[in-house]
């Protein structure tokens, strides 16, 4: 499979036509300074071209009808194998913007022989070659796609391979361990001390709390890489137009006196500590008269299931209706494994007609959407419940794909199992195959998988180009 694909050069734009005064179109594959050297006309040929330089020439091409014409003036770097991005000889070449451009320079590489790229077809290559392991190689979408800041650390820190340097950190306890174990295999029937049993446990014990460490950045990375929804509810007039306003620090929502005015639900996408987070306002939960009404409290319900946080408002400045208490009752509890929830008071700006002491919640927010008051204690509540348990020992270090999840899970298991076979005096070779399977595990994250689909569908991930 390996063999087959790295045969053929491939091409793709490497940037969005028509996006830029420049755009990228890259070559890679063992016939790419060949294809690319077989249009250019520059004062050296690109096989002159010392590696990482680039050459100022011009793409030539047949009109068709004998003569010959220039395609665009470019610049060309020739990355040599295996020294490259995918670790084959790459040529990069940076041409005018133009779709009309970029789309003759890929027929023309097509007509002689390179093909299209698949989408995340040159780092999946650049991982075939080694270059990056699997865990890299997911980091470099996410990367691409990054939204925020802290989103783009993360995946920066993965891509650096600090994720993978754990992962490698962890199986080679492993082996010490699995060492120990051989040892006492291989000499049962000897007189030599038998195992360290003690050493051993402490080696597990010490491989468990990192794998549960790092299992629990698993909530805060998937918030950092896919975003989080935030949903507003309350009923109608409390202030969620304003505070959703407030928050996107602009005007979205349509702010009005009138009672019920909000029917559909209005989302925007905002920063908050450094998740990207989807604020979505809701129609509120008031009497439902109309069926524009009840459409509204549906889609107010379909959003309540699909949060990731709820923020419930309340108004600070009327005593609490009855819709209030019941929203109260029926949120504020929270459910395992659903939303975290946090109850705001708002229009503190006005006087308080009731104590947040009777909420008997710890973290309510007190806050003015009008005013703009507030709203950072908000925003770090958010912050918090999204940050979940997981503190990732001060390292940048953030699982955030769900398949590195299944499989540090599946190691964190397997390596607990041995423990309990070792604390019940189970023989040697029983404990060495749960190791084992743990070891496999945690090699599935960066890059011990064969399986075609699953490395199909990692890739599939990635845009064109990339
Ligand atoms: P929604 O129905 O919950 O979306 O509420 P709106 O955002 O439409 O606000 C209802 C009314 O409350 C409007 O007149 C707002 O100007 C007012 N309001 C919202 N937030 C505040 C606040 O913090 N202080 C004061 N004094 N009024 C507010």
């Amino acid at each position: 499979m390996v063999d087959l694909l790295a045969e053929d050069t491939i091409v793709a734009l490497a940037t969005p036509p028509g996006m830029g005064a420049i755009a990228m179109v890259r070559v890679s594959g063992p016939r790419a300074v060949e294809l690319v050297d077989s249009a250019f006309a520059g004062r050296k040929t690109l096989w002159a071209l010392p590696s990482h330089m680039m050459a100022h020439g011009r793409l030539r091409a047949s009109d068709g009808a004998g003569a010959e014409v220039t395609i665009d003036e470019v610049m060309v770097a020739v990355h040599r194998a295996p020294h490259s991005y995918t670790g084959e000889d790459l040529v990069e070449i940076t041409c005018h913007g133009s779709p009309l451009i970029v789309r003759q320079i890929l027929q023309l590489f097509c007509a002689r022989g390179a093909r299209l790229a698949e989408p995340g077809e040159f780092t999946r290559r650049a991982f075939l070659h080694g270059r990056l392991d699997l865990a890299q190689a997911e980091a470099v979408c996410d990367l691409i796609q990054a939204r925020t800041e802290r989103a783009r650390r993360a995946s920066m820190a993965q891509l650096e391979g600090q994720l993978s340097r754990r992962i490698a950190q962890l199986q080679e306890r492993l082996a010490d361990a699995r060492a120990l174990l051989e040892l006492d295999i291989d000499f049962s029937d000897e007189d030599v001390p038998s195992l360290d049993r003690q050493r051993l446990a402490q080696t597990l014990e010490e491989v468990i709390d990192e794998l549960r460490a790092l299992l629990q950045t698993f909530q805060q990375g998937r918030f950092l890489r896919e975003g989080a929804r935030l949903v507003l509810l309350g009923r109608t007039n409390v202030g969620k137009s304003s505070l959703l306003n407030a928050l996107l620090e602009c005007d979205r929502a349509i702010v009005s006196e009138l009672p019920g005015t909000t029917r559909d639900t209005l989302e925007g996408l905002v920063d908050i500590g450094g998740f990207p987070v989807t604020v979505v306002d809701t129609a509120g939960f008031g009497v439902a008269g109309s069926e524009v009404e009840r459409e509204g409290l549906r889609r107010t319900e379909r959003e309540v299931e699909r949060a990731d946080v709820l923020v419930l408002v309340l108004d600070g400045s009327e005593p609490l209706h009855a819709e209030d208490r019941r929203l109260l009752e029926a949120y504020l509890p929270g459910l395992a494994g659903g939303p975290r929830v946090i109850p705001a008071i708002n229009k503190i700006d006005l006087p308080r007609a009731w104590s947040p002491a009777e909420l008997a919640a710890e973290r309510a927010v007190e806050l003015s959407a009008k005013c703009r008051v507030g709203l950072d204690r908000l925003r770090e509540a958010v912050a918090e419940a999204l940050m979940g348990d997981g503190r990732a020992g001060g390292s940048e270090v953030v699982l955030s794909n769900v398949r590195h999840w299944e499989a540090l899970r599946q190691a964190e298991e397997a390596v607990a199992r041995a423990r309990a076979s070792l604390a019940q005096g189970l023989s040697a070779e029983f404990i060495a195959l749960d190791l084992r399977e743990a070891d496999d595990a945690l090699g599935r994250v960066i890059g011990r998988v064969t399986d075609e689909e699953i490395l199909a569908a990692i890739f599939a991930r990635f845009c064109i180009g990339k």
